[in-house]
């Protein structure tokens, strides 16, 4: 049992099952997983599971707030662990998916949007250093 899992789910006042702990283990690994990265993985500790739980947990923990789902242009949904509001840069070629931090980015033009910045969440589309390489 991964502790850092456990605990997360009894702050969200959810109840501990091992669907839940083997699910978010999976998310916590990969980063940023949709519905069939998180099945594959999810199997390899729990053989037992079926997509249908899977789908089904997955709403409930992002009900309470514990996954949050990226929703992606032309791609299926990730979901990710809730942390602080970030960004994502997304290649188009890939999908591949990366953690962005754009507060800053933003908040330094507040005053001239005249209008206060609490949270930035973007997607940021283009093409990875690795496609890039790749071409
Ligand atoms: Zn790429
Ligand atoms: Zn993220």
């Amino acid at each position: 049992m991964q502790m850092k899992v456990v605990n997360s789910l009894k702050e969200h006042g959810l109840k501990v099952t091992p669907q839940r702990v083997t699910i978010l283990s999976a998310i916590e690994k990969k980063g940023h997983a949709n519905i069939d990265e998180i099945y594959q993985e999810a199997k390899t500790t729990n053989p037992t599971m079926s997509l249908a739980t899977v789908y089904k947990n997955i709403t409930s923990l992002i009900e309470t707030k514990l996954l949050k789902e990226v929703a992606i242009n032309n791609q299926k949904s990730k979901y990710e662990l809730s942390k602080k509001p970030h960004s994502h840069l997304i290649c188009k070629k890939c999908g591949n998916l990366e953690d962005i931090d754009s507060h800053n980015l933003f908040t330094l033009n507040s005053d001239k949007l005249d209008f206060d910045i609490e949270e930035v969440e973007l997607n940021i589309y283009g093409i990875c250093n690795q496609c890039k390489k790749s071409n």
